[in-house]
């Protein structure tokens, strides 16, 4: 369990986060203006954490809890009945558009994976910020500013970086749900091994199903989140002459701990993975 309750500057503004990559936003956007309480443990795992009553009273001391929405969080409901009165929770994904898995009407949820949703998301950062510490406005619009920036240089470096994968080889096969955003926006075609949260086992007719899809495909690497055990998809690679690789599928990896490192990371899986 992690609580960075880190002695801010007098009145900055005090801010919880349920996500690493929130936080990471917040700080970028909020500056020495804000002081960011971490509320997700270090290695946690995304679909299945929920918070604690210490959790709960380390979130009771910011002004604002900053969340991922879209049904990331299902017990937010519960988290905003434990929390004072005074306490908002921003959904930060809510003015992100909704992509659904491929045929269905189920969404996915990982809009992180995409700089432009992290664009959006940090305008609705800035307006809240703004709210609670309308004193700081113009320090928090420069820090979206520049946080925006970044985000359109990322998209630039991984358009780039995927330039030379041809068409039919834009299709990324991942072992959860994760992808449907980034896929939307850089052209691929998302193909998941189970549902949106990864603890599914899935079955054995549907097993067989995406071997013989995977098959079709050609597929050349399969990519497994860098918090889940490679194994059930290491077996499936190896039947179908596929290599594996890791990506920060929920928006989590300790070793890469900002928005850029993650990007980036997975920009370069993919690039190498669909290269070959
Ligand atoms: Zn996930």
């Amino acid at each position: 369990m992690m609580f960075v309750c880190a002695l801010g500057a007098e009145g900055a503004l005090r801010i919880a986060s349920l996500h690493p990559l929130l936080s990471d936003m917040a700080r970028q956007v909020g500056g020495t203006e804000v002081e960011v309480v971490d509320l997700f443990p270090e290695n946690g795992e995304l679909h299945a954490f929920e918070p604690t009553a210490a959790h709960v009273s380390a979130a009771a001391g910011a002004q604002l809890v900053l969340a991922c929405g879209k049904g990331v969080e299902p017990y937010l409901n519960d988290l905003r009945d434990s929390l004072p009165a005074g306490t908002k929770i921003i959904e930060l994904g809510g003015a992100v558009p909704t992509v659904y898995l491929p045929g269905t009407r189920i969404a996915d949820p990982h809009w992180w994976n995409t700089p432009s949703a992290m664009k959006r998301a940090s305008r609705t950062l800035r307006t809240a910020l703004a709210e609670a510490a309308p004193e700081h406005k113009e320090s928090f619009a420069s820090g979206q500013k520049r946080y925006a920036a970044q985000m359109d240089e990322l998209a630039r470096e991984a358009r780039l970086a995927f330039s030379g994968i041809p068409q039919e080889k834009r299709v990324l096969i991942c072992s959860h749900a994760a992808m449907n955003h980034f896929c939307k926006e850089f052209g691929f075609t998302a193909i998941a091994i189970h549902g949106i949260a990864h603890e599914s086992e899935g079955d054995t007719a549907s097993l067989a199903h995406i071997l013989s899809e995977l098959r079709q495909q050609k597929a050349s690497c399969l990519f497994y989140g860098v918090n889940e055990s490679p194994k059930v998809l290491q077996t499936i690679a190896t039947q179908v002459g596929a290599e594996t690789r890791p990506l920060a599928l929920d928006g989590i990896y300790p070793a890469a701990p900002t928005y850029a490192d993650i990007f980036r990371f997975n920009v370069k899986n993919i690039a190498e993975g669909l290269s070959r």
